[in-house]
């Protein structure tokens, strides 16, 4: 799959284990986990859809925060997972069992097959749904620091649009629904110097307005 589905079933996975275990999600760090393993592009040496893509390793990973906090860190172990099973699954197989084997498992639907761009459309029309529903688009725009996990997912969006090295091109269908995720990241991460901005701005003392009933002084003629 491309950045949109893997993002929006990451989320709409999260979101759905989060109320089966009454947790609430980070969603930042939801949707980074949910492209996360393609950073092996970006990374010289490594494979794409290799060890990255390992569910044995997602899960190592994940031990001791299953550990720490339980049932809470479930629905990242599903955003992380679930990139490998079922949109790498899909369209072409990773290495799933690496390191114990390297044997690419999938199936092999082509990623600009109608069967992939329906899922894809769908997991981007839900995944407005649930924001919106759910209010989760107002917790995404309110400044903090932590939004700035959002670079991961926008530059996974971002990365087929300038360079065609090792990448695919995003097809024309995908452009709305990558460019309204690429808007929510940076509406999202821009919120925080934003927010930084206007504090100074109301800070900032006023000019003073000489008046002469404040005593101020006049201006003679
Ligand atoms: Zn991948």
């Amino acid at each position: 799959m491309f950045a949109v589905g893997h993002v929006a079933y990451g989320y709409i996975l999260a979101k759905a284990t989060g109320k089966a275990v009454k947790t609430d999600i980070h969603i930042p760090l939801v949707l980074a986990l949910s492209i996360a393993p393609d950073l092996d592009l970006l990374i010289r040496g490594l494979t794409h859809r290799g060890i990255s893509h390992s569910v044995i390793l997602a899960l190592l990973f994940s031990t001791p925060f299953l550990l720490k906090y339980r049932a809470k860190a479930l629905p990242y172990l599903v955003a992380t997972v679930q990139h490998s099973l079922l949109g790498d699954y899909l369209t072409g197989g990773a290495h799933l069992l690496s390191p114990l084997t390297t044997r690419t498992i999938g199936l092999d639907l082509s990623i600009y097959g109608q069967e992939n761009l329906i899922l894809e459309c769908t997991g981007f029309i839900l995944l407005m749904l649930v924001l919106i529903h759910s209010r989760d688009y107002s917790r995404l725009l309110k400044p903090n620091i932590e939004n700035l996990l959002l670079i991961i997912p926008a530059v996974a969006t971002l990365t087929p649009f300038y360079t065609s090295r090792r990448y695919v091109p995003v097809p024309v269908i995908l452009l709305i629904p990558s460019l309204g995720l690429l808007i929510l990241y940076a509406l999202s991460i821009l919120s925080l110097p934003a927010h930084a901005i206007k504090q100074l701005v109301h800070k900032a003392p006023k000019p003073r307005l000489d008046h002469p009933s404040s005593g101020g002084h006049q201006l003679s003629p």
